[in-house]
């Protein structure tokens, strides 16, 4: 079975997480998270790096720094992970949808302006599957009507949007470092962000809201989302050899590009020419007139060992939020095609051009033989 995103870990990686455990440094506390939060910060170009236990728990802090009162809107793209809106609603606001650009997959701009009102407060950025989501006309409208931006670069470590870095073009942003990401910490997440007083308070509510000057004193409810010193030793060591894990993605993506290319009835992953995409996976959309869904083409490249994942379900498309009374009867019709039509292939670092040429094999005969 060829899996579908797997993490390569290295020798480096494996000694400095010992080093760790040698140091008795293991808990929230030690120089492997300074290194990381300023290293990557420094990388992505903002002042502040907040390493929290993931990336969901990285959105529910960015969206309480928001401050959000009830009726506060943050408008977002449908086509995402649950974690964008359930962190807005937790942190008491409310999610405005908005549909994706047919092509690039990317929040549609001219619907963000069109979702704006008195009561927005927010617009939160998903840069989607590696690939940067329009940024100059968001931030327009940002400053237009004083909103405040949250990227989630979860899925974009290293993208760039007009020469500069994804995670660095907004007010807060916000990263995953699942095993499946373009970093690992096995499990890790961290908040980004210029603002001083806003990191300080990340690293409060990371923290369970303890005060420096009476520890067991409480003015805030806060989390437990702490990194530990562990898992940032292997962020580190990734962090180290970036460069690399970034070339090697876009390598697997040209490779796919230039096996794939001539097939009728696919839709491929495009760059804009402002862009510099990191493929975190390798998606492709099924035409209609190929006579199949993804579903049907997931069970077909299973047959041949391969495995794959569907693209998002809409948020608008998720139960638990209709028994919640949202979204109810909102359609999106370019996320629900991609919802249906769309997956992506094996895109992890472990990936061999052998394993490339036996997964579009295996597209070609399963669009073409059946
Ligand atoms: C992976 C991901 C997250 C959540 O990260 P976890 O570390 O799994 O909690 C959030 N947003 C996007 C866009 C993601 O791809």
């Amino acid at each position: 079975m060829i899996p579908v995103c797997e993490p390569l870990l290295t020798e480096e990686d494996a000694a400095l997480v010992l080093d760790c455990v040698r140091s008795g440094w293991i808990s929230s506390a030690g120089r492997y998270l300074e290194e990381f939060e300023d290293g990557w910060a420094a990388y992505c170009g903002m002042r502040h790096g907040v390493a929290v236990s993931n990336g969901t728990a990285a959105l529910e802090i960015a969206t309480r720094l928001l401050d959000l009162r009830p009726g506060d809107e943050v408008v977002m793209p449908t086509f995402t992970i649950i974690s964008c809106a359930q962190a807005v609603l937790r942190a008491g606001g409310t999610p405005v949808l908005v549909d994706s650009d047919a092509r690039t997959w990317q929040m549609d701009v001219q619907q963000v302006a069109d979702k704006i009102t008195p009561r927005t407060r927010a617009i939160m950025v998903v840069h989607i599957y590696g690939h940067p989501a329009d940024m100059d006309p968001l931030r327009e409208l940002a400053i237009q009507h004083n909103l405040i931006i949250i990227e989630d670069a979860a899925e974009a470590h290293g993208a760039e949007y007009r020469g500069r870095k994804c995670g660095g073009l907004g007010d807060i942003s916000t990263f995953s470092f699942y095993a499946n990401k373009l970093i690992t910490t096995g499990e890790g997440g961290m908040v980004l962000t210029q603002r001083d007083d806003w990191a300080e308070r990340a690293r409060a509510l990371r923290n369970l809201c303890f005060q420096r000057a009476r520890r067991f004193l409480h003015e805030d409810l806060g989390y437990n989302f702490r990194l530990t010193n562990m898992q940032a030793a292997l962020g580190v060591s990734q962090l180290r050899r970036f460069t690399d894990i970034v070339a090697r993605k876009r390598a697997i993506a040209a490779a796919y590009t230039e096996r794939l290319r001539e097939l009728p009835g696919l839709d491929l992953p495009v760059e804009e020419p402002w862009a510099r995409s990191v493929y975190w996976v390798y998606g492709i959309v099924l035409d209609e007139s190929t006579g199949i869904d993804a579903a049907e083409l997931a069970r077909r490249l299973y047959a041949h060992g391969i495995e794959t994942r569907p693209f998002f379900l809409g948020v608008h498309e998720q139960p638990v939020f209709h028994k919640l009374g949202l979204f109810r009867g909102e359609r999106y019709p370019v996320a629900e095609r991609l919802a249906r039509q769309g997956l992506y292939l094996p895109s992890g670092l472990t990936l061999t051009e052998a394993q490339i040429d036996q997964v579009c094999d295996a597209v070609r005969v399963s669009l073409t033989h059946h």
